[in-house]
């Protein structure tokens, strides 16, 4: 199969959009752009789309699917809504949340991966919802990867993994927040949420809403996720680029530098900040962007661990972030490229 990239970005955006809802209302796939990552869209009613998905990917077909809407309400049609669901989507829909909601039989088992509840996010990004009104379908889309690699934030990255399994991919530009939604489940009763997977919607801003908000432990503890997590997600390996990834928990930048000086060998690169690049003396440095600018951070992130595999590293040094905030989305990613693992200095 040939892969078409067509532009967002240009005068032809509105027939792009109509070509991409062809393709989803007869049962194929297309990479769509969203604020977060990158996503391999299908139609969320057809189970044979949901198929296409996991054999595109090579994702296992027990990690369920998020399914995309273009207004809150319309989880009506999909899911059993809760007061505590309308409370958050009031702040924070449309924008990079999932919330996890018992699921209604129009959703095939094949796009929950099983499971009776159904995963709903109403993306932020324009030509998403647009695709999701056109075409009149609700939306399976997870991130348009290979699984286990990197996520990808610009058509690029996608076409790099996915040409020749789909035929089109949609080009808006890099995404602007450049990490996948935050993924919460309700705790019975609507009494507060448990974070899944952290994202840019943050705990203190689902504290806002909630009052009561836990992190799960396998958020930043993959050994945690066992057999059966709350979200099977958790459980697989993730975000790997092929370099290995060496994560290091410093005090500082300096003790941070000057361990990987003492232990670099072979071709290898080091993820740090912009004003920090002038204490690595040995590697090259991938800019992070500003120390204090975590955001900035976790939108580079993904773009750079591709880019570690593009220069040939054999290893790629990394930094323990914060675990809050927007620093706990990056965190989340890259205790799972490092396999888990943390050298403490
Ligand atoms: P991705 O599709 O790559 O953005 O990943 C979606 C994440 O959401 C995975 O970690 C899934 O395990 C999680 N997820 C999707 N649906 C559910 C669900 N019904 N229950 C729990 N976790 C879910
Ligand atoms: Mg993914």
């Amino acid at each position: 199969m040939k892969t078409e990239i067509y532009s967002l970005l240009d005068e032809n955006a509105g027939r792009a959009i109509e070509k991409a809802a062809e393709y989803i209302c007869a049962g194929e796939l297309v990479g769509i752009p969203t604020e977060t990552v990158y996503g391999l869209a299908g139609s969320a009613l057809f189970a044979e789309a949901a198929g296409k998905i996991y054999a595109a990917k090579g994702r296992p077909g027990d990690n369920p699917l998020i399914v995309h809407v273009a207004e809150p309400a319309d989880a009506e049609n999909i899911a059993h809504t809760t007061p505590l669901y309308y409370a958050l989507a009031e702040k924070y829909m449309p924008g990079p949340l999932t919330i996890i909601l018992s699921k209604k039989d129009v959703i095939p088992d094949t796009v929950s991966g099983g499971l009776q509840t159904v995963a709903i996010r109403c993306p932020a990004h324009p030509a998403a919802r647009e695709l999701i009104r056109v075409s009149g379908h609700p939306i399976a889309a997870p991130s348009a990867n290979s699984s286990g690699k990197p996520s990808p934030t610009t058509a690029a990255h996608v076409y790099e993994d996915l040409q020749g399994k789909i035929p089109l991919i949609l080009d808006g530009g890099p995404c602007s927040i450049g990490v996948e939604s935050t993924v919460i489940a309700l705790e019975p009763d609507d009494n507060g949420c448990v974070i899944l997977r952290p994202g840019a919607v943050t705990e203190d801003m689902l504290a806002a809403v909630c009052g009561s908000v836990r992190v799960a432990e396998a958020v930043t503890d993959p050994g945690k996720a066992g057999d059966k997590p709350q979200s099977p997600g958790m459980k697989y390996k993730h975000y790997s680029p092929r370099c290995q990834v060496i994560l290091i928990k410093a005090p500082d930048a300096a003790a941070y530098a000057a361990y990987v000086k003492a232990h670099g060998t072979g071709h290898y690169g080091v993820l740090a900040a912009e004003e920090e690049s002038a204490q690595f003396s040995t590697g090259t440095v991938l800019s992070l962007g500003r120390a204090d600018d975590e955001a900035e951070h976790a939108r580079r992130l993904f773009a750079l661990l591709r880019q570690a595999d593009q220069r040939g590293y054999e290893t790629l040094y990394a930094r323990l972030p914060a675990d809050h905030g927007i620093a706990l989305a990056y965190y989340n990613r890259i205790i799972r490229a490092a396999g888990g693992e943390i050298v403490e200095i």
